[in-house]
Protein backbone atom coordinates (compact mmCIF):
# COMPACT_ATOMS: atom_id res chain seq x y z
CA UNK A 1 0.00 0.00 0.00
CA UNK A 2 0.46 3.84 -0.59
CA UNK A 3 2.62 4.95 2.23
CA UNK A 4 0.08 7.45 3.65
CA UNK A 5 1.85 10.33 3.93
CA UNK A 6 2.99 10.13 0.28
CA UNK A 7 -0.74 10.82 -0.52
CA UNK A 8 -1.89 14.42 -1.33
CA UNK A 9 -4.93 13.76 -3.32
CA UNK A 10 -7.60 11.03 -4.33
CA UNK A 11 -9.10 10.43 -7.84
CA UNK A 12 -12.94 8.76 -8.18
CA UNK A 13 -13.82 7.64 -11.70
CA UNK A 14 -17.29 7.23 -12.70
CA UNK A 15 -19.61 8.09 -15.53
CA UNK A 16 -21.77 9.91 -13.05
CA UNK A 17 -21.05 12.97 -10.84
CA UNK A 18 -21.10 11.58 -7.25
CA UNK A 19 -23.95 13.02 -5.34
CA UNK A 20 -22.89 14.71 -1.75
CA UNK A 21 -23.80 11.41 0.56
CA UNK A 22 -21.49 9.43 -1.68
CA UNK A 23 -18.77 11.81 -1.14
CA UNK A 24 -19.26 12.00 2.66
CA UNK A 25 -18.86 8.13 2.46
CA UNK A 26 -16.12 8.02 0.70
CA UNK A 27 -14.13 10.71 3.18
CA UNK A 28 -15.19 8.58 5.74
CA UNK A 29 -13.60 5.48 3.88
CA UNK A 30 -10.52 7.38 3.42
CA UNK A 31 -10.28 8.73 6.67
CA UNK A 32 -10.54 5.01 8.39
CA UNK A 33 -7.40 3.81 5.81
CA UNK A 34 -5.29 6.87 5.11
CA UNK A 35 -5.90 8.57 8.67
CA UNK A 36 -7.20 11.99 7.24
CA UNK A 37 -9.74 13.68 4.55
CA UNK A 38 -7.77 14.08 1.43
CA UNK A 39 -9.22 16.66 -1.31
CA UNK A 40 -11.10 14.55 -4.13
CA UNK A 41 -11.59 15.47 -7.59
CA UNK A 42 -14.22 13.59 -10.16
CA UNK A 43 -13.14 12.13 -13.52
CA UNK A 44 -15.75 11.11 -15.79
CA UNK A 45 -15.09 7.77 -17.21
CA UNK A 46 -17.38 6.74 -19.88
CA UNK A 47 -19.37 3.93 -20.06
CA UNK A 48 -18.08 2.45 -16.24
CA UNK A 49 -20.68 0.95 -14.12
CA UNK A 50 -19.91 1.65 -10.54
CA UNK A 51 -16.49 3.54 -9.41
CA UNK A 52 -12.97 3.28 -8.71
CA UNK A 53 -10.92 5.28 -6.48
CA UNK A 54 -7.06 5.67 -6.83
CA UNK A 55 -5.09 7.15 -3.90
CA UNK A 56 -1.46 7.39 -4.92
CA UNK A 57 -0.87 4.08 -6.67
CA UNK A 58 -3.42 1.83 -4.39
CA UNK A 59 -6.49 1.51 -6.95
CA UNK A 60 -9.94 0.64 -5.32
CA UNK A 61 -12.30 -0.89 -7.98
CA UNK A 62 -15.69 -1.35 -7.03
CA UNK A 63 -16.84 -0.89 -10.67
CA UNK A 64 -18.95 -3.88 -11.92
CA UNK A 65 -16.10 -5.28 -14.03
CA UNK A 66 -13.71 -5.43 -10.52
CA UNK A 67 -16.11 -7.26 -8.59
CA UNK A 68 -17.16 -10.09 -11.39
CA UNK A 69 -13.26 -9.98 -11.66
CA UNK A 70 -12.55 -10.08 -7.69
CA UNK A 71 -15.63 -13.09 -7.70
CA UNK A 72 -13.91 -14.97 -9.96
CA UNK A 73 -10.86 -14.40 -8.49
CA UNK A 74 -12.15 -15.81 -4.43
CA UNK A 75 -13.94 -19.15 -7.11
CA UNK A 76 -10.28 -19.98 -8.63
CA UNK A 77 -8.97 -20.02 -5.08
CA UNK A 78 -11.92 -22.53 -4.15
CA UNK A 79 -11.45 -26.25 -4.84
CA UNK A 80 -14.36 -27.12 -7.09
CA UNK A 81 -14.75 -30.86 -7.28
CA UNK A 82 -17.60 -31.92 -9.77
CA UNK A 83 -19.35 -33.83 -7.05
CA UNK A 84 -19.94 -30.59 -4.67
CA UNK A 85 -19.71 -28.00 -6.47
CA UNK A 86 -23.71 -26.53 -6.29
CA UNK A 87 -23.32 -26.20 -2.46
CA UNK A 88 -20.12 -24.58 -2.62
CA UNK A 89 -20.81 -22.04 -5.36
CA UNK A 90 -24.14 -21.12 -3.29
CA UNK A 91 -21.97 -20.88 -0.25
CA UNK A 92 -19.34 -18.87 -2.00
CA UNK A 93 -21.73 -16.62 -3.14
CA UNK A 94 -23.84 -16.10 0.03
CA UNK A 95 -20.83 -15.22 2.12
CA UNK A 96 -19.42 -13.20 -0.65
CA UNK A 97 -18.97 -9.57 0.03
CA UNK A 98 -16.87 -7.26 -2.24
CA UNK A 99 -13.17 -5.85 -0.58
CA UNK A 100 -12.24 -2.81 0.15
CA UNK A 101 -8.21 -3.56 0.03
CA UNK A 102 -5.91 -1.67 -2.36
CA UNK A 103 -5.07 -3.37 -5.08
CA UNK A 104 -1.01 -2.55 -6.31
CA UNK A 105 -2.87 -1.91 -9.85
CA UNK A 106 -1.00 -0.54 -13.52
CA UNK A 107 -2.40 0.51 -16.12
CA UNK A 108 -0.98 0.52 -19.34
CA UNK A 109 0.75 3.91 -20.74
CA UNK A 110 1.97 2.81 -24.18
CA UNK A 111 2.26 -0.32 -25.88
CA UNK A 112 4.33 -1.62 -28.79
CA UNK A 113 7.54 -3.63 -29.94
CA UNK A 114 7.30 -5.84 -27.05
CA UNK A 115 7.29 -3.13 -24.40
CA UNK A 116 4.96 -2.12 -22.27
CA UNK A 117 5.30 1.56 -20.29
CA UNK A 118 2.82 1.34 -17.46
CA UNK A 119 2.01 3.67 -14.29
CA UNK A 120 1.41 2.53 -10.59
CA UNK A 121 2.68 0.11 -9.73
CA UNK A 122 4.94 1.86 -7.39
CA UNK A 123 6.02 -1.57 -5.22
CA UNK A 124 6.84 -3.51 -8.77
CA UNK A 125 10.91 -4.42 -8.71
CA UNK A 126 13.06 -4.99 -11.26
CA UNK A 127 12.88 -8.63 -13.08
CA UNK A 128 9.21 -9.16 -11.68
CA UNK A 129 7.13 -10.85 -13.65
CA UNK A 130 3.34 -8.84 -14.76
CA UNK A 131 0.21 -10.18 -15.77
CA UNK A 132 -1.55 -8.06 -18.53
CA UNK A 133 -4.83 -8.88 -20.56
CA UNK A 134 -5.33 -12.12 -22.61
CA UNK A 135 -3.00 -13.79 -20.37
CA UNK A 136 0.19 -12.26 -21.44
CA UNK A 137 3.38 -12.47 -19.03
CA UNK A 138 6.33 -9.63 -18.56
CA UNK A 139 9.39 -8.82 -17.09
CA UNK A 140 9.57 -5.36 -15.34
CA UNK A 141 13.18 -4.59 -16.67
CA UNK A 142 13.21 -0.43 -16.51
CA UNK A 143 12.20 0.99 -13.11
CA UNK A 144 11.20 4.86 -12.98
CA UNK A 145 9.59 7.63 -10.62
CA UNK A 146 6.01 7.50 -12.18
CA UNK A 147 6.00 4.38 -14.40
CA UNK A 148 7.74 1.04 -14.67
CA UNK A 149 8.85 -0.54 -18.44
CA UNK A 150 8.14 -4.11 -19.37
CA UNK A 151 8.93 -6.10 -21.73
CA UNK A 152 6.05 -8.66 -23.10
CA UNK A 153 7.14 -12.28 -23.82
CA UNK A 154 4.16 -12.59 -26.30
CA UNK A 155 1.93 -10.38 -28.42
CA UNK A 156 -1.67 -9.77 -28.22
CA UNK A 157 -4.20 -7.19 -29.58
CA UNK A 158 -6.19 -7.47 -26.17
CA UNK A 159 -3.45 -5.29 -24.22
CA UNK A 160 -3.81 -1.43 -25.18
CA UNK A 161 -3.23 2.24 -23.83
CA UNK A 162 -5.24 1.81 -20.46
CA UNK A 163 -5.40 -1.84 -19.38
CA UNK A 164 -4.81 -3.29 -16.26
CA UNK A 165 -1.78 -4.62 -14.93
CA UNK A 166 -1.56 -7.04 -11.96
CA UNK A 167 1.80 -7.99 -10.04
CA UNK A 168 2.69 -11.26 -9.56
CA UNK A 169 5.35 -10.61 -6.64
CA UNK A 170 7.56 -13.39 -8.26
CA UNK A 171 10.45 -12.84 -10.57
CA UNK A 172 10.55 -14.65 -14.22
CA UNK A 173 11.28 -18.29 -13.62
CA UNK A 174 11.17 -21.58 -16.52
CA UNK A 175 9.78 -24.99 -15.07
CA UNK A 176 12.30 -27.95 -15.11
CA UNK A 177 12.68 -31.62 -14.71
CA UNK A 178 13.93 -34.70 -16.13
CA UNK A 179 11.09 -34.88 -18.03
CA UNK A 180 12.31 -31.58 -20.46
CA UNK A 181 15.06 -34.34 -21.85
CA UNK A 182 14.22 -34.83 -25.76
CA UNK A 183 12.36 -32.20 -26.39
CA UNK A 184 12.30 -28.60 -28.04
CA UNK A 185 11.00 -25.85 -25.86
CA UNK A 186 10.80 -22.14 -26.43
CA UNK A 187 12.33 -19.34 -24.20
CA UNK A 188 9.29 -19.92 -21.10
CA UNK A 189 9.41 -23.82 -21.09
CA UNK A 190 6.45 -24.00 -23.58
CA UNK A 191 7.26 -27.26 -25.62
CA UNK A 192 7.61 -26.35 -29.79
CA UNK A 193 7.65 -30.20 -30.47
CA UNK A 194 3.84 -31.09 -30.46
CA UNK A 195 4.73 -33.72 -28.42
CA UNK A 196 2.47 -32.72 -25.98
CA UNK A 197 2.67 -31.35 -22.34
CA UNK A 198 5.82 -31.48 -20.01
CA UNK A 199 5.30 -32.75 -16.96
CA UNK A 200 7.49 -30.24 -14.88
CA UNK A 201 8.78 -31.09 -11.63
CA UNK A 202 9.89 -27.78 -10.34
CA UNK A 203 10.29 -24.17 -11.50
CA UNK A 204 13.41 -22.30 -11.11
CA UNK A 205 14.01 -18.66 -11.78
CA UNK A 206 16.03 -18.07 -15.01
CA UNK A 207 18.33 -15.47 -13.15
CA UNK A 208 20.42 -16.90 -10.11
CA UNK A 209 23.32 -15.69 -8.70
CA UNK A 210 26.29 -17.29 -9.76
CA UNK A 211 27.83 -20.00 -7.39
CA UNK A 212 30.34 -18.66 -4.81
CA UNK A 213 34.25 -19.27 -5.31
CA UNK A 214 33.63 -21.78 -2.14
CA UNK A 215 30.87 -23.29 -3.82
CA UNK A 216 33.36 -24.38 -6.68
CA UNK A 217 36.21 -26.90 -7.26
CA UNK A 218 38.80 -26.66 -9.62
CA UNK A 219 37.79 -28.41 -13.33
CA UNK A 220 39.05 -32.19 -13.17
CA UNK A 221 37.35 -33.78 -15.47
CA UNK A 222 37.84 -33.90 -19.20
CA UNK A 223 34.84 -32.75 -21.88
CA UNK A 224 35.52 -34.90 -24.77
CA UNK A 225 34.56 -33.14 -27.82
CA UNK A 226 35.58 -36.14 -30.20
CA UNK A 227 37.65 -33.09 -32.35
CA UNK A 228 41.06 -34.49 -32.79
CA UNK A 229 42.25 -30.94 -33.19
CA UNK A 230 40.30 -29.83 -30.09
CA UNK A 231 40.87 -32.42 -27.60
CA UNK A 232 44.52 -32.94 -28.15
CA UNK A 233 45.65 -28.64 -28.13
CA UNK A 234 42.35 -27.07 -26.47
CA UNK A 235 41.18 -29.45 -24.09
CA UNK A 236 37.74 -28.51 -22.28
CA UNK A 237 37.12 -29.58 -19.00
CA UNK A 238 33.29 -30.01 -17.19
CA UNK A 239 32.80 -26.80 -15.57
CA UNK A 240 35.07 -24.54 -18.16
CA UNK A 241 33.58 -21.80 -20.56
CA UNK A 242 35.07 -22.29 -23.99
CA UNK A 243 34.36 -19.66 -26.59
CA UNK A 244 33.59 -20.65 -30.31
CA UNK A 245 34.42 -17.82 -32.62
CA UNK A 246 34.62 -16.99 -36.27
CA UNK A 247 32.73 -15.40 -39.01
CA UNK A 248 29.40 -16.73 -40.51
CA UNK A 249 29.43 -20.22 -42.28
CA UNK A 250 32.94 -21.48 -40.72
CA UNK A 251 31.47 -24.76 -38.88
CA UNK A 252 30.58 -22.98 -35.44
CA UNK A 253 28.29 -24.97 -35.37
CA UNK A 254 29.44 -27.95 -36.63
CA UNK A 255 31.46 -28.36 -33.16
CA UNK A 256 28.76 -27.93 -30.83
CA UNK A 257 26.90 -30.61 -32.24
CA UNK A 258 29.74 -32.48 -32.90
CA UNK A 259 30.46 -32.63 -29.13
CA UNK A 260 27.09 -33.01 -28.62
CA UNK A 261 26.48 -36.35 -30.26
CA UNK A 262 30.31 -37.44 -28.45
CA UNK A 263 28.44 -37.38 -25.16
CA UNK A 264 26.47 -40.39 -25.53
CA UNK A 265 26.78 -42.85 -23.14
CA UNK A 266 29.15 -40.78 -21.58
CA UNK A 267 26.52 -39.11 -18.55
CA UNK A 268 26.37 -35.74 -19.81
CA UNK A 269 22.87 -33.49 -20.30
CA UNK A 270 23.16 -31.41 -23.42
CA UNK A 271 21.00 -28.31 -23.79
CA UNK A 272 21.61 -26.35 -27.15
CA UNK A 273 20.12 -22.55 -26.78
CA UNK A 274 18.90 -21.22 -30.27
CA UNK A 275 19.31 -17.44 -30.47
CA UNK A 276 17.73 -15.83 -33.43
CA UNK A 277 17.90 -18.63 -35.65
CA UNK A 278 15.49 -19.54 -38.20
CA UNK A 279 13.18 -22.47 -37.15
CA UNK A 280 13.76 -24.27 -39.96
CA UNK A 281 18.36 -24.43 -38.61
CA UNK A 282 16.51 -25.54 -35.33
CA UNK A 283 14.16 -28.01 -36.71
CA UNK A 284 17.27 -29.49 -39.20
CA UNK A 285 19.72 -29.40 -35.70
CA UNK A 286 16.52 -31.64 -34.06
CA UNK A 287 16.43 -33.86 -36.31
CA UNK A 288 20.27 -34.39 -36.94
CA UNK A 289 20.60 -34.88 -33.18
CA UNK A 290 17.78 -37.76 -33.41
CA UNK A 291 19.58 -39.31 -36.26
CA UNK A 292 22.63 -39.85 -34.33
CA UNK A 293 20.83 -40.86 -31.29
CA UNK A 294 21.38 -37.93 -29.26
CA UNK A 295 18.57 -36.56 -28.44
CA UNK A 296 17.88 -38.54 -25.57
CA UNK A 297 20.13 -36.43 -23.57
CA UNK A 298 19.43 -33.14 -24.74
CA UNK A 299 17.28 -30.57 -24.88
CA UNK A 300 16.76 -27.52 -27.33
CA UNK A 301 15.68 -23.94 -26.08
CA UNK A 302 15.05 -22.13 -28.65
CA UNK A 303 14.33 -18.81 -29.59
CA UNK A 304 14.01 -18.15 -32.82
CA UNK A 305 14.76 -15.31 -35.45
CA UNK A 306 10.75 -14.68 -35.54
CA UNK A 307 10.22 -14.12 -31.86
CA UNK A 308 10.32 -10.85 -30.04
CA UNK A 309 13.13 -9.53 -28.81
CA UNK A 310 12.59 -9.95 -24.88
CA UNK A 311 12.15 -13.71 -25.60
CA UNK A 312 15.44 -14.06 -27.34
CA UNK A 313 16.68 -12.11 -24.49
CA UNK A 314 15.58 -14.34 -21.38
CA UNK A 315 16.61 -17.62 -23.64
CA UNK A 316 20.35 -18.54 -22.84
CA UNK A 317 18.99 -17.69 -18.86
CA UNK A 318 16.32 -19.87 -19.15
CA UNK A 319 18.33 -22.71 -21.02
CA UNK A 320 21.41 -22.10 -17.98
CA UNK A 321 18.47 -22.32 -15.74
CA UNK A 322 17.29 -25.81 -16.68
CA UNK A 323 20.41 -26.59 -16.61
CA UNK A 324 20.76 -25.71 -13.17
CA UNK A 325 18.54 -28.24 -12.23
CA UNK A 326 20.78 -31.22 -13.50
CA UNK A 327 23.89 -29.44 -12.12
CA UNK A 328 22.30 -29.25 -8.37
CA UNK A 329 21.10 -32.31 -8.83
CA UNK A 330 25.33 -33.53 -9.17
CA UNK A 331 25.12 -34.47 -13.02
CA UNK A 332 27.63 -33.34 -15.36
CA UNK A 333 25.85 -30.95 -18.05
CA UNK A 334 27.08 -28.88 -21.15
CA UNK A 335 25.40 -25.77 -22.94
CA UNK A 336 25.40 -24.76 -25.95
CA UNK A 337 24.54 -20.93 -26.46
CA UNK A 338 24.17 -20.28 -30.68
CA UNK A 339 24.77 -17.35 -30.42
CA UNK A 340 25.82 -14.62 -28.44
CA UNK A 341 25.87 -12.21 -30.81
CA UNK A 342 22.61 -12.14 -31.92
CA UNK A 343 21.44 -12.05 -28.19
CA UNK A 344 23.64 -9.35 -27.70
CA UNK A 345 21.48 -7.72 -30.97
CA UNK A 346 18.27 -8.88 -29.28
CA UNK A 347 18.98 -6.82 -26.18
CA UNK A 348 20.26 -3.98 -27.71
CA UNK A 349 17.03 -3.59 -29.53
CA UNK A 350 14.78 -3.95 -26.32
CA UNK A 351 17.38 -1.63 -24.25
CA UNK A 352 16.69 1.31 -27.09
CA UNK A 353 13.06 0.69 -26.90
CA UNK A 354 13.01 0.81 -23.49
CA UNK A 355 15.05 4.90 -24.47
CA UNK A 356 18.13 3.31 -22.19
CA UNK A 357 20.75 5.57 -23.87
CA UNK A 358 23.56 3.59 -26.39
CA UNK A 359 27.00 3.42 -26.12
CA UNK A 360 29.69 1.96 -28.10
CA UNK A 361 27.97 0.14 -31.06
CA UNK A 362 24.83 0.84 -30.11
CA UNK A 363 24.97 -1.17 -27.28
CA UNK A 364 23.55 -0.47 -23.82
CA UNK A 365 25.98 0.06 -20.79
CA UNK A 366 25.53 -3.23 -19.07
CA UNK A 367 26.29 -5.29 -22.38
CA UNK A 368 29.21 -6.42 -20.72
CA UNK A 369 27.14 -7.56 -17.73
CA UNK A 370 24.50 -9.72 -19.55
CA UNK A 371 26.98 -11.91 -20.47
CA UNK A 372 29.36 -12.18 -17.70
CA UNK A 373 26.51 -13.12 -15.66
CA UNK A 374 25.55 -15.81 -17.70
CA UNK A 375 29.02 -17.30 -18.68
CA UNK A 376 29.54 -16.81 -14.62
CA UNK A 377 26.84 -19.55 -13.57
CA UNK A 378 28.94 -22.07 -15.24
CA UNK A 379 30.91 -23.95 -12.71
CA UNK A 380 32.16 -27.21 -11.07
CA UNK A 381 30.54 -27.45 -7.84
CA UNK A 382 32.20 -28.67 -4.80
CA UNK A 383 31.70 -32.42 -3.88
CA UNK A 384 29.26 -30.51 -0.53
CA UNK A 385 27.14 -29.24 -3.55
CA UNK A 386 26.86 -32.68 -5.07
CA UNK A 387 29.52 -32.36 -7.29
CA UNK A 388 27.61 -31.46 -10.56
CA UNK A 389 29.28 -29.15 -13.43
CA UNK A 390 27.96 -26.96 -15.86
CA UNK A 391 30.43 -26.40 -19.18
CA UNK A 392 29.48 -23.42 -21.53
CA UNK A 393 30.55 -23.34 -25.09
CA UNK A 394 29.15 -20.03 -26.03
CA UNK A 395 29.23 -19.09 -30.08
CA UNK A 396 29.90 -15.60 -30.68
CA UNK A 397 29.85 -14.75 -34.92
CA UNK A 398 32.64 -11.74 -36.15
CA UNK A 399 32.60 -9.83 -38.98
CA UNK A 400 35.14 -10.70 -41.20
CA UNK A 401 37.32 -11.76 -38.57
CA UNK A 402 37.41 -9.02 -36.57
CA UNK A 403 38.17 -10.31 -32.88
CA UNK A 404 38.59 -6.51 -31.69
CA UNK A 405 34.57 -5.50 -31.85
CA UNK A 406 32.79 -4.79 -29.09
CA UNK A 407 30.62 -7.91 -28.44
CA UNK A 408 34.08 -10.82 -29.07
CA UNK A 409 36.39 -8.67 -26.77
CA UNK A 410 33.58 -8.87 -23.98
CA UNK A 411 32.99 -12.81 -24.77
CA UNK A 412 36.60 -13.76 -24.96
CA UNK A 413 37.36 -11.79 -21.86
CA UNK A 414 34.72 -13.57 -19.70
CA UNK A 415 35.62 -17.35 -20.86
CA UNK A 416 38.28 -19.69 -20.25
CA UNK A 417 40.12 -19.43 -23.66
CA UNK A 418 38.78 -19.57 -27.58
CA UNK A 419 38.06 -21.80 -30.38
CA UNK A 420 39.11 -19.46 -33.60
CA UNK A 421 37.52 -20.76 -37.10
CA UNK A 422 38.63 -18.88 -40.20
CA UNK A 423 37.09 -18.64 -43.58
CA UNK A 424 40.35 -19.10 -45.22
CA UNK A 425 40.88 -22.55 -43.87
CA UNK A 426 37.20 -23.50 -44.35
CA UNK A 427 37.80 -22.61 -48.20
CA UNK A 428 40.90 -24.17 -48.57
CA UNK A 429 39.52 -27.93 -47.13
CA UNK A 430 40.40 -27.44 -44.02
CA UNK A 431 37.97 -28.27 -41.57
CA UNK A 432 37.50 -27.75 -38.90
CA UNK A 433 38.49 -24.61 -39.41
CA UNK A 434 40.29 -24.17 -35.68
CA UNK A 435 43.51 -21.41 -36.68
CA UNK A 436 45.66 -23.18 -33.89
CA UNK A 437 48.17 -20.00 -33.06
CA UNK A 438 45.22 -18.05 -32.12
CA UNK A 439 43.03 -20.59 -30.02
CA UNK A 440 43.65 -21.40 -26.54
CA UNK A 441 42.44 -23.13 -23.73
CA UNK A 442 43.74 -21.69 -20.54
CA UNK A 443 42.09 -24.24 -17.14
CA UNK A 444 41.12 -27.33 -19.47
CA UNK A 445 45.00 -28.76 -19.05
CA UNK A 446 44.46 -29.41 -15.60
CA UNK A 447 41.34 -31.78 -16.69
CA UNK A 448 43.12 -33.65 -19.90
CA UNK A 449 43.99 -37.39 -18.93
CA UNK A 450 47.59 -38.32 -18.82
CA UNK A 451 47.47 -40.45 -22.10
CA UNK A 452 46.06 -37.55 -23.75
CA UNK A 453 48.90 -35.25 -22.51
CA UNK A 454 51.39 -37.14 -23.60
CA UNK A 455 50.41 -38.28 -26.88
CA UNK A 456 49.79 -34.73 -27.62
CA UNK A 457 53.41 -33.98 -26.75
CA UNK A 458 54.81 -31.72 -29.21
CA UNK A 459 51.70 -31.09 -31.74
CA UNK A 460 51.35 -27.47 -31.25
CA UNK A 461 54.85 -26.33 -31.43
CA UNK A 462 55.56 -28.52 -35.01
CA UNK A 463 52.54 -27.21 -35.56
CA UNK A 464 53.91 -23.56 -35.09
CA UNK A 465 57.04 -24.57 -37.18
CA UNK A 466 55.46 -25.95 -39.86
CA UNK A 467 53.33 -22.80 -40.42
CA UNK A 468 56.66 -20.40 -40.02
CA UNK A 469 58.98 -22.51 -42.38
CA UNK A 470 55.45 -22.79 -45.54
CA UNK A 471 55.70 -18.90 -45.40
CA UNK A 472 59.32 -18.82 -45.80
CA UNK A 473 59.53 -21.12 -48.06
CA UNK A 474 56.67 -20.36 -50.17
CA UNK A 475 58.64 -18.36 -53.00
CA UNK A 476 61.64 -20.76 -53.36
CA UNK A 477 62.00 -23.73 -55.53
CA UNK A 478 65.10 -25.77 -54.80
CA UNK A 479 64.73 -26.90 -51.02
CA UNK A 480 67.46 -29.37 -49.09
CA UNK A 481 66.32 -32.41 -48.20
CA UNK A 482 65.42 -31.88 -44.56
CA UNK A 483 63.37 -28.42 -45.39
CA UNK A 484 61.41 -31.11 -47.71
CA UNK A 485 61.02 -33.63 -45.01
CA UNK A 486 59.92 -30.74 -42.22
CA UNK A 487 57.24 -29.64 -44.68
CA UNK A 488 55.97 -32.60 -46.03
CA UNK A 489 55.55 -33.68 -42.34
CA UNK A 490 53.69 -30.32 -41.36
CA UNK A 491 51.29 -31.26 -44.03
CA UNK A 492 51.00 -34.42 -42.76
CA UNK A 493 49.79 -33.15 -39.52
CA UNK A 494 47.52 -30.55 -40.46
CA UNK A 495 45.68 -33.46 -42.91
CA UNK A 496 45.35 -35.43 -40.14
CA UNK A 497 43.52 -32.75 -38.18
CA UNK A 498 41.14 -32.83 -40.98
CA UNK A 499 37.77 -34.51 -39.70
CA UNK A 500 34.68 -34.65 -41.29
CA UNK A 501 31.22 -33.84 -39.30
CA UNK A 502 29.45 -36.57 -37.45
CA UNK A 503 32.37 -38.87 -36.37
CA UNK A 504 33.69 -38.12 -33.29
CA UNK A 505 36.95 -40.11 -32.60
CA UNK A 506 37.30 -41.76 -29.32
CA UNK A 507 40.01 -41.08 -26.66
CA UNK A 508 42.12 -43.86 -27.96
CA UNK A 509 41.90 -43.87 -31.10
CA UNK A 510 43.00 -40.16 -30.69
CA UNK A 511 46.10 -41.21 -28.59
CA UNK A 512 46.64 -43.76 -31.65
CA UNK A 513 46.72 -41.25 -34.47
CA UNK A 514 48.78 -38.77 -32.87
CA UNK A 515 51.44 -41.17 -31.40
CA UNK A 516 51.67 -42.53 -35.26
CA UNK A 517 52.12 -39.02 -36.77
CA UNK A 518 54.05 -37.49 -33.59
CA UNK A 519 56.89 -40.28 -34.07
CA UNK A 520 56.76 -39.55 -37.76
CA UNK A 521 55.73 -43.19 -38.62
CA UNK A 522 53.17 -41.38 -41.14
CA UNK A 523 56.43 -39.79 -42.83
CA UNK A 524 56.73 -42.12 -46.15
CA UNK A 525 52.79 -42.26 -46.66
CA UNK A 526 51.98 -40.33 -50.08
CA UNK A 527 49.46 -37.18 -48.93
CA UNK A 528 46.89 -38.17 -51.02
CA UNK A 529 46.87 -41.64 -49.36
CA UNK A 530 46.59 -40.53 -45.51
CA UNK A 531 43.19 -40.07 -44.55
CA UNK A 532 42.93 -44.36 -46.19
CA UNK A 533 46.11 -45.02 -44.10
CA UNK A 534 44.58 -43.33 -41.05
CA UNK A 535 41.22 -45.43 -41.36
CA UNK A 536 43.36 -48.78 -42.09
CA UNK A 537 45.82 -48.28 -38.95
CA UNK A 538 42.56 -47.65 -36.65
CA UNK A 539 41.58 -51.34 -37.71
CA UNK A 540 45.39 -52.48 -37.19
CA UNK A 541 45.69 -51.25 -34.24
CA UNK A 542 42.98 -52.49 -32.95
CA UNK A 543 43.02 -55.98 -34.17
CA UNK A 544 46.93 -56.19 -32.54
CA UNK A 545 46.51 -54.12 -29.42
CA UNK A 546 42.75 -54.21 -28.56
CA UNK A 547 44.08 -55.05 -24.74
CA UNK A 548 45.83 -51.75 -24.82
CA UNK A 549 43.23 -49.64 -25.78
CA UNK A 550 41.16 -51.07 -23.54
CA UNK A 551 43.72 -50.21 -20.98
CA UNK A 552 43.64 -46.37 -22.29
CA UNK A 553 40.07 -45.84 -22.30
CA UNK A 554 39.43 -47.37 -18.89
CA UNK A 555 42.57 -45.96 -17.10
CA UNK A 556 43.65 -42.65 -19.38
CA UNK A 557 47.07 -44.08 -18.84
CA UNK A 558 49.51 -45.60 -21.14
CA UNK A 559 53.24 -47.16 -19.77
CA UNK A 560 56.12 -46.24 -21.98
CA UNK A 561 56.26 -50.09 -22.65
CA UNK A 562 52.56 -49.76 -24.43
CA UNK A 563 53.87 -46.31 -26.04
CA UNK A 564 56.12 -48.46 -28.28
CA UNK A 565 54.28 -51.07 -28.38
CA UNK A 566 51.54 -49.04 -30.41
CA UNK A 567 54.11 -46.77 -32.52
CA UNK A 568 55.78 -49.84 -33.79
CA UNK A 569 52.52 -51.66 -34.96
CA UNK A 570 51.76 -48.06 -36.54
CA UNK A 571 55.47 -48.30 -38.10
CA UNK A 572 55.09 -51.69 -39.23
CA UNK A 573 51.73 -51.06 -40.73
CA UNK A 574 52.99 -48.05 -42.64
CA UNK A 575 55.49 -50.33 -44.17
CA UNK A 576 53.09 -53.08 -44.98
CA UNK A 577 50.82 -50.32 -46.34
CA UNK A 578 53.14 -49.06 -49.10
CA UNK A 579 54.32 -52.47 -50.13
CA UNK A 580 51.09 -53.69 -50.74
CA UNK A 581 50.51 -50.81 -52.85
CA UNK A 582 53.58 -50.55 -55.16
CA UNK A 583 52.79 -54.57 -55.81
CA UNK A 584 49.00 -53.41 -57.19
P1 LIG B 1 26.37 -19.80 -39.28
O1 LIG B 1 27.22 -18.58 -39.21
O2 LIG B 1 25.43 -19.77 -40.44
O3 LIG B 1 25.73 -20.16 -38.01
P2 LIG B 1 28.30 -21.80 -38.69
O4 LIG B 1 29.57 -21.06 -38.49
O5 LIG B 1 27.55 -22.24 -37.50
O6 LIG B 1 27.36 -20.99 -39.67
P3 LIG B 1 27.94 -24.45 -39.68
O7 LIG B 1 26.51 -24.25 -39.96
O8 LIG B 1 28.31 -25.27 -38.51
O9 LIG B 1 28.67 -23.03 -39.61
O10 LIG B 1 28.70 -25.06 -40.91
C1 LIG B 1 28.64 -24.48 -42.20
C2 LIG B 1 28.67 -25.58 -43.24
O11 LIG B 1 29.91 -26.27 -43.21
C3 LIG B 1 27.60 -26.61 -43.01
O12 LIG B 1 27.02 -26.95 -44.23
C4 LIG B 1 28.34 -27.81 -42.45
O13 LIG B 1 27.76 -29.01 -42.82
C5 LIG B 1 29.72 -27.64 -43.06
N1 LIG B 1 30.76 -28.18 -42.15
C6 LIG B 1 31.02 -27.75 -40.91
N2 LIG B 1 32.02 -28.46 -40.35
C7 LIG B 1 32.41 -29.36 -41.26
C8 LIG B 1 33.42 -30.39 -41.28
N3 LIG B 1 34.21 -30.63 -40.24
N4 LIG B 1 33.53 -31.12 -42.39
C9 LIG B 1 32.73 -30.89 -43.45
N5 LIG B 1 31.78 -29.95 -43.49
C10 LIG B 1 31.60 -29.18 -42.42
MG1 LIG C 1 25.70 -21.68 -36.71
Amino acid sequence: MTNTQDVQSAVLYSSTAPTQTQERRLQAFLLRTYGRELPLRWEKKEGLRGFELRVGSDLYDWSLAGRLRQYADRLNQTDLSAADIMPLMRDQTRRFSLSAKAEDLGEVLSVGDGIARVSGLSGASYGEVLEFPGGVRGMVQDLREDSVGCILFSASSEIIQGSRVHRTGRTAGIPVGEAFLGRVVDALGSPLDGKGDIAASGYRPVEMPAPGIVDRQSVTTPLETGILCIDSMFPIGRGQRELIIGDRQTGKTAIALDTIINQRGKDVVCIYVAIGQKSSSVAQLAANLEKHGAMDYTIIVSASASASAPEQYIAPYAGCALGEFFMYAGRDVLIVYDDLSKHAIAYRALSLLLERSPGREAYPGDVFYLHSRLLERSAHLSDALGGGSLTALPIVETQAGDVSAYIPTNVISITDGQIYLESSLFFSGQRPAVNVGLSVSRVGGDAQTKAMKKSAGSLRLDLAQYREMEVFTQFSSDLDEATKNQLTYGQGLMLLLRQNQYSPLSQHEQVVLLLAALAHAMQKIPLSELSDYRTALLRAEEEQNGEILRSIDRTGAFSDDERTQLIRTAEEFAAAYLADKQRR
